[in-house]
Order: C-alpha cells, then sequence, then structure tokens
C-alpha cells in the first residue's frame, strides 16, 4: 500500500523513510506529485496543521497521508515560537534567521532557565477523513550558541534531556530514536499497521 509524505522538507522525509523503513508500505512524497497544491498552514496550534495537512492532502490525492508539524516550545518566551516556529524570524525566515532571532530572544539568559520542548504532532487520514493522530515531546535546553553540522531547523540550539550534544551534532540513528518525531513515529506505527491489517485484502 502507497502512504504519501505531506512534507516538501527533504530533511523532515529522510528522517520519516528511516524511521517507517521496516513498515510495508510505498513511501510517496507530496514534491513527486506536482498537482498538488502547498496546504496553507494557517491553524492555531501545531496539532491542527498536521490534521489540516493530512486531511487535505490525502482527499486531493486520493491516498493514505502522513502530515507532520512541529513546534518549538520554549519557557522562558511563554512557550514562543510554537506554532510559528517555522515563521519565528518572519513569513519567508530561513533556519539561520529563526536561529538568530531565538538567540536575540534568549541573550544573557542562564543555561537553567532555557528549557524548551519541540513538539510533533503526526496526523494520517485517508480519502474519508482524519484516521488518526498522535504525538511526541522531546524537552530539552536551547544553549547560547550553535553548534553541530548535522540535522536541520533548530537542531544546532537543541540539546536534548539526557544527552550533552545538540541534536545537530548526535547521529541520525540516535536523533531519530529520542527525538518528538521518533516519537510521535512510533506512535504512528501502530496506527499504520492497524490500518494495513484493516484495509488489506
Ligand atoms: P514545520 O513542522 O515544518 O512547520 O517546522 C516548524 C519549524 O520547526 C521549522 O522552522 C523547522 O525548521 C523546525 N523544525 C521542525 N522539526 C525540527 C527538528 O526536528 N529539529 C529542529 N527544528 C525542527
Amino acid at each position: 500500500m502507497q502512504l504519501l509524505v505531506a512534507t516538501r522538507n527533504r530533511h523532515k522525509l529522510k528522517e520519516i523513510e528511516a524511521i517507517l523503513a521496516e513498515l510495508q508500505f510505498d513511501l510517496r512524497c507530496v514534491a513527486d506529485i506536482p498537482t498538488l497544491p502547498d496546504i496553507v498552514e494557517d491553524a492555531a496550534s501545531v496539532r491542527d496543521n498536521a490534521i489540516k495537512k493530512a486531511v487535505e492532502t490525502a482527499k486531493l490525492a486520493k491516498k493514505l497521508t502522513l502530515a507532520d508539524d512541529t513546534g518549538l516550545e520554549v519557557d522562558a518566551l511563554n512557550g514562543e515560537p510554537g506554532v510559528r516556529s517555522a515563521r519565528y524570524a518572519g513569513d519567508e525566515a530561513t533556519d539561520f534567521e529563526n536561529i538568530k532571532k531565538l538567540l536575540a530572544s534568549l541573550k544573557g539568559m542562564p543555561l537553567e532557565k532555557r528549557s524548551a520542548r519541540f513538539r510533533c504532532v503526526v496526523a494520517i487520514a485517508d480519502e474519508k477523513g482524519l484516521v488518526d493522530c498522535v504525538e511526541g515531546i522531546c524537552n530539552g535546553t536551547i544553549i547560547d550558541d550553535e553548534r553541530g553540522g548535522g540535522g536541520f531547523g533548530y537542531d544546532p540550539l537543541f540539546i536534548p534531556d539526557g544527552q550533552v550534544k545538540t541534536f545537530a551534532e548526535l547521529s541520525p540513528e540516535v536523533k531519530n530514536r529520542i527525538s518528538h518525531r521518533g516519537k510521535a513515529l512510533q506512535k504512528a506505527w501502530a496506527v499504520l499497521s492497524r490500518y494495513l491489517r484493516e484495509h488489506s485484502a
């Protein structure tokens, strides 16, 4: 059975492919279907954005679809940037600009006050609507300078609890095992396995 992944972010796609590799799905990406429009991420929460992306894409593509939406919640910023993480430094902001803005917002703040978490919601939908929606959280600390060349987004600033390296310094295998996306996709795995059982002839 095909599973369409509703992301144009190649880093995310790589992580999703690695984590779901053993599942018996033929993974496709929305970038491979040029007729599919971009879904506007204008919902009030990462959960609603993930559901919107999955449901609208599944309806248009007529395929089982998985969408993820992620937010970085910084306690000292009252949970910001949260649902606005991609657009923190402006509508077309790059990862570099978002990182610079986050560093500026936390300038001078001691490490013990720089707690944060990534929240990742994975929604699965088919032509008929939402199948299920699951969440993964990874707690950690925002450091005061970028470290590491791996990962993407805010990874060079984020040290997950229990580690001494940032997500950008850890190997992809370790990141995928402990990350918000890894945890959400482990739950999604169970949802997809059930779906496969119920819908295969
Ligand atoms: P979205 O889920 O693609 O909307 O991502 C929201 C923002 O969080 C973007 O700026 C991403 O670069 C960033 N982001 C998403 N997932 C991760 C991650 O696993 N690590 C670091 N940054 C991430």
